[in-house]
């Protein structure tokens, strides 16, 4: 039987943490296999960090990454990654909107297919704003549309990987991480497998609207040229539209059939239109210097504090 471990980000999850834990605790518990949860407390400020670190101490087959501070959701995970040496991983949140209870039969759908990667598929998601529904799946086919590869739609990092898949991520040196990206991006057998998604269990979301928009930039920067070649097609409109515009109100001059001087309104939409273009076109190009900048000074992903078991 292939061995398993569980990644689970936590950011200021006290409230729903120990029952997540005794949930998983009993589902791994059915599997008859060598099981582990390799929990990541992500600079929690609340009771998280004490309430895992009793719970590692009791369980071995628990183990535990504190951060130093807040890196985010993503770094959490990849941590959690590159600390897995098991045949299987899943990838799941805390708050207990994926059921831990399907792990098995996501475990079997990998058997089954022999697939690489079991990513489970949303089919519906309770207790979330239309607002939060709407921008995720735009923003999912959005980016489909703009990258090079396919990703599978309304998904999110639920999902099972198989060693090969864990062995290639660790070679992943970008510290912007888009992780369901990425692992499309490495190919092999990807399955679906469908779920409900439950409401949180407890406390509240940790993407706000400031977070999913960076989370949203991230990934479209990080897979898609398409923004820049857009800039250059903007740029290559506005020339042509100035271009016609210089004709028009030439031929109009010469054959009297329109007046360019009263054109205070026409210099003005104009000088508008030109400066929009050029302040986007530098802003889209901003952003890749951006994460140049950031990707060249080479920092750490995430600092580790602890680490128990
Ligand atoms: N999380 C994290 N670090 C963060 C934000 C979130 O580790 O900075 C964890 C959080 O504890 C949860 C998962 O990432 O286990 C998903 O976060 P959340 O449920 O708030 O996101 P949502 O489901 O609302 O999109
Ligand atoms: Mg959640």
């Amino acid at each position: 039987m292939k061995s398993l471990s569980v990644i689970v980000p936590c950011y200021n999850e006290e409230a729903v943490i120990e029952i997540t834990y005794s949930r998983l605790k009993t589902v791994l518990n059915g599997l008859n296999r060598e099981t582990s949860i390799i929990f990541i407390d992500d600079g929690s400020r609340d009771k998280t960090l004490e309430i895992l670190t009793k719970i590692a101490n009791n369980d071995k087959y628990v183990r535990l990454l504190s951060f130093s501070r807040n890196f985010g959701h993503q770094a959490a995970v990849t941590a959690g990654i590159h600390n897995c040496d098991t045949d299987l991983a899943v990838i799941i949140d805390a708050d207990l909107q994926d059921p831990p209870e399907l792990i098995s039969d996501i475990l079997t759908c990998q058997e089954n297919e022999q697939a690489n990667v079991v990513y489970c598929v949303r089919k519906s998601r309770i207790g979330e704003s239309k607002f939060k529904l709407w921008t995720a799946k735009k923003f999912y086919r959005l980016l489909n549309r703009l990258s090079e590869i396919d990703f599978p739609v309304d998904t999110g990092d639920f999902r099972l990987i198989d060693s090969r898949i864990i062995q290639e991520f660790k070679r992943f040196k970008e510290r912007g991480k888009y992780i369901r990206g990425i692992i499309s991006w490495v190919g092999f057998k990807q399955v679906p497998f469908y779920y409900e998604r439950e409401a949180r269990f407890a406390g509240e979301t940790k993407y706000p609207l400031k977070r999913m928009l960076s989370f949203a930039s991230t990934a479209l920067f990080y897979f898609s040229k398409k923004p820049l070649l857009m800039a250059v097609g903007l740029g290559f409109t506005a020339v042509v539209i100035g271009l016609l515009m210089a004709l028009w109100y030439i031929a109009g001059k010469i054959f009297g059939f329109t007046n360019a001087e009263s054109g205070w309104t026409s210099i003005m939409i104009g000088m508008i239109f030109f400066g929009g273009v050029q302040l986007l076109t530098i802003g889209v190009l901003g952003q890749y210097i951006g994460i140049l900048f950031d990707e060249v000074k080479e920092r750490p992903e995430y600092i580790i504090e602890t680490a128990i078991n």
